[in-house]
């Protein structure tokens, strides 16, 4: 069953519960976390329902309920636990479009109940489509743990607050600037802890000070979103995504990254597909620029670590020199997460003493020189190269080291889509890569490692190259 989660209103008829045993009554109970009262049709009630009769939270109707039972419900649970009564309440109910559940019986179902987290104001449901109930339930321990036991009375408390808020502080970012002070800061913690009067206090200080408090300027988070895998996100870019009015990102970041932004923020593409049509550098300083200045939290989204061959460097002048607030959130760039992917260290006692990180295209899309390099000198030592943006590049690369005088069998690993559901890894060396590139079949974006440490025994799957080439020339 396909579902979308709801929030049902009870503020009408009651909801109505077919049958009077105690299938029927933990429905009921259920219900009555939220409604006033419960109509149960039965001709008897079992004793947990009776009990609730007594205490005039349910009121019993005839048995076998009709269409005019039925109509206007917000919803019906068919519990009779009675295969042909239940299936008929169900078509009733579904002929008049009124929501019906019957428990443990999907095909008669038009909604499912969510496992719920209850909080008073705050309900948490949690749903998997009916799929899998158990881990529904684990969900539901762990939210339970987590979220504070006091919450309901901190939203109560921001409810009563409401009006006034919006009363006195400015519409739009401002306001949610306010609550979001609220909820992170003391007054909350104050709430919490149980000391009302302090949080009240609290907020009136808030509310005085944001009174008719201009728009204020907005800010720039330049932030790394990691190679791909969300879960290599940082905290604080977590946070980031939450609090952004909008969201500048580059092709290289994830929908599973993206996923985490605010629901209302403004998600923008600015390209950086090498090649591909993407937004000009200084287009997108002043895309940030403009949106800082009219006051929003604007997030710039970099996959890796946004000062690791990022362009960064750039933006940060560009925002400073327009006068805007800027933080920096660093990310896990690729190669590091190719290398604990691989289970491979880039620097190794007795093998690796150093890594330089390498840009395999230089500005304006020309050939590396790496004349900024001293290859001869890492040629001889003990150093790790980690190449980024040398797919199309990776022969000349390759051929450049060797005339260096690298070792021609020094080993190459390369790591394409690090960390995201399609990572695939090639084992070669500097000769074969520099005579045959081709034969690795590889795919942007990916880091290249040269240095013995690419020798080094890897966890998971990895194609060996000069293996395979030997494969296929025995059986040519
Ligand atoms: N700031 C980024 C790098 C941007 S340059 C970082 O810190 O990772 C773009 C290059 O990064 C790509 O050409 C590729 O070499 C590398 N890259 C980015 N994501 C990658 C990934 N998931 N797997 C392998 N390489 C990746």
């Amino acid at each position: 069953m396909r579902t979308f989660p709801i929030f049902v209103s009870f503020d009408g008829k009651p909801p109505l519960v077919v049958g009077g045993g105690e299938l029927a009554a933990i429905k009921t109970r259920l219900l009555l976390k939220r409604a006033a009262t419960v109509d149960v049709a039965a001709d008897t009630l079992g004793a947990a329902l009776a009990k609730l009769a007594e205490a005039g939270l349910v009121t019993q109707i005839a048995p076998q309920p009709g269409i005019d039972q039925v109509r206007g419900r917000p919803l019906v649970i068919a519990a009779a636990e009675d295969n042909e009564e239940d299936s008929r309440v169900s078509a009733i109910a579904r002929a008049l479009g009124v929501p019906v559940n019957v428990p443990d019986r999907p095909e008669l179902c038009t909604f499912v109940l969510p496992a719920i987290v209850d909080r008073g104001e705050v309900t948490v449901a949690i749903g998997t489509s009916a799929a899998a109930p158990v881990l529904a339930q684990r969900l539901r321990a762990w939210l339970e743990r987590e979220l504070h036991p006091r919450l309901d009375a901190l939203a109560k408390l921001a409810g009563e607050f409401r009006g006034r808020v919006a009363d006195k502080v400015p519409s739009g970012a401002p306001r949610r600037k306010f609550w979001e002070a609220v909820f992170e800061g003391a007054a909350a913690e104050a709430m919490l802890e149980g000391d009302e009067p302090k949080a009240r206090a609290l907020i009136d200080e808030a509310i005085e000070k944001s009174a008719g408090a201009h728009q204020p300027q907005g800010r720039v988070l330049l932030v790394g979103a990691g190679p791909g895998d969300p879960e290599l996100l940082t905290m604080k870019a977590v946070r980031a995504l939450k609090a952004a009015d909008v969201v500048f990102y580059d092709r290289l970041v994830g929908d599973g990254v993206l996923d985490h932004a605010r629901r209302e923020a403004e998600l923008i593409a600015v390209g950086k597909a090498k090649g591909a049509h993407s937004v000009p550098q200084e287009e997108i300083n002043a895309l940030l620029i403009v949106r800082a200045k009219a006051g929003q939290t604007v997030v710039r989204l970099k996959g890796g670590d946004p000062f690791i061959f990022g362009r960064g460097g750039e933006e940060i002048e560009a925002l400073r020199a327009a006068g805007i607030a800027v933080e920096i959130i660093p990310g896990i760039t690729a190669g590091i997460a190719a290398s604990a992917s691989l289970q491979i260290p880039l620097t190794h006692r007795d093998v690796s003493h150093t890594v330089t990180f390498v840009s395999g295209h230089e500005a304006g899309g020309k050939e590396p020189s790496f004349e900024h390099l001293d290859l001869k000198a890492l040629a001889g030592g003990k150093n790790t190269l980690l190449v980024y943006m040398g797919v199309t590049t990776a022969a000349v690369i390759a051929r450049k080291l060797l005339e260096a005088g690298f070792r021609p069998d020094l080993p190459v690993m390369a790591v394409e889509n690090a960390t995201r559901d399609d990572e695939r890894r090639v084992l070669t060396n500097i000769a074969a890569l520099a005579a045959r590139p081709e034969s690795l079949g590889l795919k942007s974006p990916a880091v290249l490692i040269f240095g013995e440490v690419a020798g080094l025994p890897a966890a998971g799957v990895v194609e060996d190259i000069l293996a395979l080439e030997e494969v296929k020339r025995v059986y040519a």
